[in-house]
């Protein structure tokens, strides 16, 4: 096999996303077949869809979906509606879901799918014609022992709901029910699992309190910033709340909020559920984004976009932990400064995996037709995360490296091991 690649450079996140494999890569000596086989996508699928609007009228849409690797088990990954989405976007994401599956030992690779819409534009009849299209769309692609979709930016468990029923329709009556799993994500109504809608908080909860005892720094009394306030940020900070911190300033894609007494978020989410913003919200001050991310703080939780936090932001922050909740927040410039600081920071590889995590318990319960309890469901979601914690750790002691390339390095090499065993057909 040649091991060369013909390609054109690929945009920002994309690019940042496979530089910091080939770092991981080079470290370890990844053999060059398997690097290879890595640093592409396996399956690149973009469909074209109409959808009538409201008005009679109609439009046709794009959408994505990457298949990056399923050497380990079925592809897994979510669906983001977002009107930025760009397929280099959606295979950026789609590795890092290969890497976090991997990572945290689950028997899944990684994929990822995206519809370039903007949602809030769209009204409930709408947003489901859209969903419905984009699953029929990509038909035979996705599947419960094939790949596996769940919510992400833009997206939630009605979403997750339509994209069932629609595929569960284009299957036999007699197996209907078979195909429950072929989304996670979902609400408890539909199949989903206890303890999923908070699962990357939950996750994050976790990590910050092994930290916190490892650092002798107190979760109780600790100030903290969230960039987002959807899925990942109300549940991060709420759960951060109910264990004594104080949320101090809160952001979405309006605008930014302070409190230095802290934000009285259960009203805020109420407030976010009837308004779908915190602007306006009266239990904070309002203000400008440099604002924002200079806020006095312990804990810093981007959790919206990628490339948030570049090396103006981060020379800015006060946080002493980041934790990213979103995918690719933190560029490599501004890591390498915060890491100068001594900063932490917990890579998204390892910080949001508790989504996947508990979308694999989801996936698991369907198959097997189980309901576990919450307790269960927690419990097992801590265990899993926090040794791959412990894991990368040691990893990154062993190679004098961050975080984020241990996490990589561990990723890489159970990678690297199931080619080795399996070699490469034919
Ligand atoms: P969401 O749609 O539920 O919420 C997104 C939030 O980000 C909203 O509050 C929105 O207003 C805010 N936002 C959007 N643009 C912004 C901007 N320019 N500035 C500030 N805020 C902005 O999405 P989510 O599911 O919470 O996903 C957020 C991030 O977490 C994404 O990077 C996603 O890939 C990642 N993630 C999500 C899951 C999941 O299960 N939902 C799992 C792992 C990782």
């Amino acid at each position: 096999m040649s091991t060369q690649s013909n390609r054109t450079a690929p945009s920002g996140f994309l690019a940042m996303v496979e530089e910091r494999y080939r770092r991981a890569a080079d470290l370890i000596h990844l053999r060059d077949d398997v690097r290879l086989i890595l640093s592409q996508p396996k399956n690149v699928i973009e469909v074209n869809f109409p959808v009538r609007m409201d008005d009679g009228s109609y439009r046709l849409f794009q959408g994505y979906r990457v298949q990056h690797n399923n050497i380990l088990g079925p592809y897994k990954g979510g669906i983001r509606y977002h009107p930025a989405v760009s397929m280099d976007e959606v295979k950026a994401l789609a590795a890092l879901m290969t890497w976090k599956c991997s990572l945290v030992g689950l028997p899944l690779g990684g994929a990822k799918g995206g519809v370039r819409i903007e949602p809030r534009r769209h009204s409930t009849d709408e947003l489901m014609r859209v969903t419905r299209r984009f699953a029929h769309a990509l038909g035979s692609n996705i599947g419960v022992d094939y790949d596996i979709p769940a919510p992400d930016l833009g997206t939630d468990a009605q979403t997750m709901a339509w994209f069932m029923d629609t595929y569960m329709n284009s299957v036999g009556y007699a197996t209907r029910n078979l195909h429950r799993g072929v989304v996670t994500g979902k609400s408890l109504t539909c199949g989903g699992s206890q303890g999923r809608d908070k699962a990357v908080g939950q996750g994050i909860l976790d990590l910050i309190e092994v930290w916190s005892r490892e650092s002798g720094f107190p979760i109780a009394g600790a100030r903290f910033i969230v960039q987002g306030f959807g899925q990942v940020g109300s549940w991060t900070a709420l759960l951060l709340e109910r264990a004594g911190a104080i949320c101090v300033g809160v952001s979405d894609y309006r605008g930014s909020l302070a409190n230095p007494a802290g934000i009285p978020l259960r009203r805020l989410r109420e407030y976010v559920a009837i308004h779908g913003t915190i602007a306006g919200f009266g239990g904070a001050e309002a203000v400008d984004s440099e604002t924002f991310w200079s806020l006095e703080c312990d804990f810093a939780i981007p959790a919206a976009l990628e490339n948030q936090i570049d090396e103006r932001v981060a020379a800015r922050l006060t946080a002493r932990l980041v934790v990213e909740g979103a995918n690719g927040p933190t560029t490599p410039a501004a890591e390498r400064l915060l890491l100068e600081r001594g900063v932490t920071v917990l890579p998204d590889v390892l910080a949001n995996s508790g989504g996947v995590i508990v979308s694999y318990f989801e996936w698991t319960q369907n198959k097997n037709n189980e309901q576990w309890d919450l307790e269960e469901v927690d419990a097992r979601l801590a265990r899993r995360i926090v040794r791959a914690y412990e894991n990368a750790r040691e990893v990154a002691a062993r190679y004098e490296t961050d975080l984020r390339t241990a996490c990589y390095i561990v990723a890489l090499e159970r990678l690297e091991a199931a080619y080795a065993e399996r070699g490469i057909f034919p």
